[in-house]
């Protein structure tokens, strides 16, 4: 059973998350559910012979929640940004119509107050009827049209028993409402035993109108946060340029099929994943890698579908269409992982899975304290209208909004921050992982050097004949080596190989040609068996061969490459492999974070160590098996390091997987992108830097955001609660309870936000 997400509609709080979650956990058929706040989706595994999609969303909907079916015409994502922002015109309507209310009922108190403090005189006795009338009517229309949701909120607790932060809400506003309706309409009778003076339709409008507006402004900043996948989609062409049947005709991008030859003149988006067939052309990927400088592209190199063609037309040949693009892939992996879950979240969850129901029970055992304590004291009209109010303060305050709020935003602000600079996370927990990452271990090839080596010598020890010439020249020890390794995906075949076509040499064909792991390869050709590859090769191969005549050129970083029959040496080749100049940089800066960087590599101790000096690398694990390769993550870990690891092979995979984070380079073969925790593309070192402080700054955030959302509610419940009451007089009025709430989540969205400016 495949997770599949699907958007909700009427999430309001972290405590829908938890109600939504507890439904479907119950619901037959569903093998496992994850709701997330941030993303309002949930990600649900369910057999669909059991329950299907429109059961489950009718499963939610007393609630008030729905599931937002897929639609074939549109893409999901537009759909749901459609009714997002049909949902912040709809608050933002509600919230100007609130305003004025609200600044006439605080006009009204601030009045009150200071006509008490007889800074002012007090209002005429026509302008305060007038108000008193007034007030009971903008009450009403708060709580029943604006406060509408909280309205459900509070009903849906009494009918079904599941309280979120919406009835909290209504709890607290209804009961200030009805309490000065009743008052207020039973004036005559009541006037004995209460002060019908008092009463709190101020409270209803001012707090429905601060949480609304809230509501809307976090509404509003929430649909910042997650625009990094809007961008990605509009990368995608919408039509290609194919030539069928001899002429060019404009296609959707749909109907592009595998082997297509697609035209893509300057400035045009390429449509599809490819290899160039026909032209040259710079090209602008810094959109899908984040490299600023466009490349140049011949033909046999790949396009990728999102990246543009700047000056010069080109044809080339469609390889992967639709989903298989690797911007589709990079679309689903940020989406995946921002709808992921850190475990740093985990507690949150909790806190505010059990928060509401305590909340619910604190605020009760309050009023009732000031009912009896507060009666015996202060007397019974002040204990009530004492009571009241912090019955009233504490639900408003203690709303967990912002605790629902504090990770998922981060990691979506996070997570898109980086696939804007060729950063691919798979998920939360990842990054949550590597900002504790105290050592690096890199791959050689490709990674510290450039990758695209170069044959720089020959030596040839073919057998002599008798007038002391050998048997083979340089051209044809050059034509059997090419020969094997025209089989092999290694970049030292690609330096044989290259170096064959710059000399025009003839490559021998090779029969019966294996890999053999970690050392070299053999092939058969013309019935002799050939071997190739490093020292340790040679030496299982029983041939003696004294190391100390290739020293000079391994102890300056070059590689040799070792041609023999099965008993004795042909040939020895040296591969030199340029340093990659932001290499040295990188280092330098991965230093400066605390970080150790091991070089882990299959190439010869010499050449490895050579290199690993010159750009300052601090441990070098060299003439690894791929096998070593993974027992040497097993042991720094076991030294309690928590290790990254870069690399690009195949053969790299099950390090790659043991690291706790795996970092892929480049685009990279699709292996090592699905085991990697992290995708760099481009293939640049540098950017495991800008990982690591995207880590650090989007983990601070998240720390930062748990500290504000949990302040409020510590600090906020007990001074609501009327604690300080006995030592210092204070009370907080359920209206400061209210800025204060919507204070929290704002102030958390907008810290998330921050992230996005800050620069890695
Ligand atoms: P790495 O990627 O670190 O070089 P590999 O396991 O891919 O590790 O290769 C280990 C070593 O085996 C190489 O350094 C090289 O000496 C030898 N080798 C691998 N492939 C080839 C090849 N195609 N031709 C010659 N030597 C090879
Ligand atoms: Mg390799």
């Amino acid at each position: 059973m495949e997770k599949k997400s699907y958007k909700i509609k009427g999430m309001h709080c972290a405590s829908c998350a938890n109600i939504i979650e507890g439904t479907f956990k119950k619901t037959d058929g569903v093998t496992s559910v994850e709701v997330n706040y941030g993303t309002e989706a949930v990600k649900i595994a369910f057999d669909d012979k059991k329950t299907n999609l429109e059961a489950l969303s009718k499963k939610i909907e007393p609630f008030g929640y729905s599931i937002v079916m897929p639609s074939e015409n549109e893409p999901e994502i537009n759909q749901s940004k459609k009714e997002k922002l049909d949902e912040i015109k709809d608050q933002k309507n509600k919230v100007i119509s609130a305003i004025p209310l609200a600044v006439i009922s605080i006009f009204i108190m601030a009045w009150d107050i200071l006509s008490q403090l007889k800074i002012v005189s007090p209002m005429n006795y026509d302008t305060s009827e007038f108000f008193h009338h007034l007030l009971p009517i903008m009450a009403s229309y708060m709580l029943f049209v604006v406060g509408k949701p909280y309205l459900l909120g509070a009903y849906r607790f009494f009918r079904y028993g599941k309280a979120n932060m919406d009835s909290l809400i209504g709890i607290g506003t209804i009961t200030a409402f009805f309490y000065s309706f009743i008052v207020t309409a039973f004036e005559g009778p009541l006037g004995k035993f209460i002060n019908v003076e008092q009463t709190y339709f101020d409270v209803t409008i001012v707090v429905i109108t601060f949480i609304a507006l809230g509501k809307f402004l976090e509404a509003r900043s929430k649909l910042k946060t997650g625009d990094a996948i809007e961008k990605l989609l509009n990368l995608q062409a919408k039509t290609a340029l194919v030539i069928r049947s001899g002429s060019e005709k404009e296609i959707s991008v749909n109907e592009v099929v595998h082997g297509d030859l697609i035209v893509v003149k300057p400035g045009q988006k390429i449509p599809v994943d490819g290899v160039v067939a026909a032209g040259t052309s710079f090209i602008d990927e810094a959109m899908v890698t984040g490299e600023p400088m466009p490349k140049e592209k011949k033909v046999g190199d790949t396009v990728v579908a999102g990246t543009i063609n700047t000056n010069s037309a080109f044809t080339f040949k469609a390889t992967k269409i639709g989903s298989e693009t690797l911007l589709a892939h990079i679309v689903k992996m940020v989406q995946d992982a921002q709808g992921s879950k850190a475990p740093i979240q985990a507690l949150a969850d909790k806190i505010s899975g059990v928060f509401v129901p305590i909340v619910l029970v604190v605020a009760f055992l309050t009023l009732l304290t000031w009912l009896g304590l507060g009666t015996y004291y202060l007397g019974f009209l002040k204990a009530l209208s004492f009571g009241l109010m912090s019955f009233v303060g504490i639900l408003v305050i203690a709303c967990p909004c912002a605790l629902g709020l504090a990770t998922p935003t981060a990691i979506i602000v996070g997570v898109g921050k980086g696939a804007k600079e060729g950063i691919l996370i798979k998920d939360a927990a990842t990054l949550e992982k590597l900002y504790k990452v105290n050592t690096v271990v890199v791959d050689k090839t490709g990674t510290i050097t450039k990758g695209k080596p170069e044959l720089v010598s020959i030596k040839n020890y073919s057998p002599r004949d008798a007038s002391g010439q050998s048997n083979l020249n340089e051209e044809e020890v050059v034509a059997i080596l090419a020969g094997l390794e025209k089989n092999s995906e290694h970049p030292i075949a690609y330096a044989v190989m290259e170096y064959a076509k710059n000399n025009s040499i003839e490559i021998a064909e090779a029969q019966k040609f294996e890999i053999i792991k970690g050392k070299g390869l053999r092939g058969t050709i013309n019935k002799k068996e050939y071997f190739a590859g490093n020292a340790k090769l040679i030496s299982d191969l029983k041939i003696s061969f004294d190391l100390k005549t290739i020293e000079a050129e391994t102890l300056q970083g070059k590689t040799p490459v070792i041609l023999a029959t099965k008993s004795e040496i042909i040939a020895v080749f040296m591969i030199a492999d340029a340093i990659k100049p932001e290499a040295i940089e990188a280092i330098n800066n991965l230093h400066k974070l605390g970080i150790s960087l091991v070089m882990l590599t299959g190439d010869d101790k010499n050449t490895a160590e050579a290199i690993a000096k010159q750009v300052g690398i601090d441990r070098v694990v060299a003439e690894a098996l791929p096998e070593d390769k993974l027992v040497t993550i097993k042991t720094l870990q076991a030294e309690g390091k928590v290790v990254a690891m870069a690399g690009d092979g195949v053969n790299d995979a099950p390090a790659l997987a043991q690291a706790d984070v795996g970092i892929a380079m480049g685009t990279g073969t699709d292996v090592a992108i699905e085991t990697a925790g992290i995708t760099l593309l481009g293939g640049d070192i540098s950017k495991m830097v800008k990982a690591i402080k995207l880590s650090k700054i989007t983990m601070r955030g998240i720390k930062q955001n748990l500290f504000w959302a949990f302040i409020y509610n510590i600090v906020g419940i007990p001074i609501a609660a009327g604690l300080l009451y006995p030592f210092f007089g204070v009370l907080l009025n359920p209206i400061f309870a209210g800025l204060a709430m919507a204070f929290s989540s704002v102030s958390v969205v907008g810290n998330s936000l921050r992230i996005k400016g800050m620069k890695l």
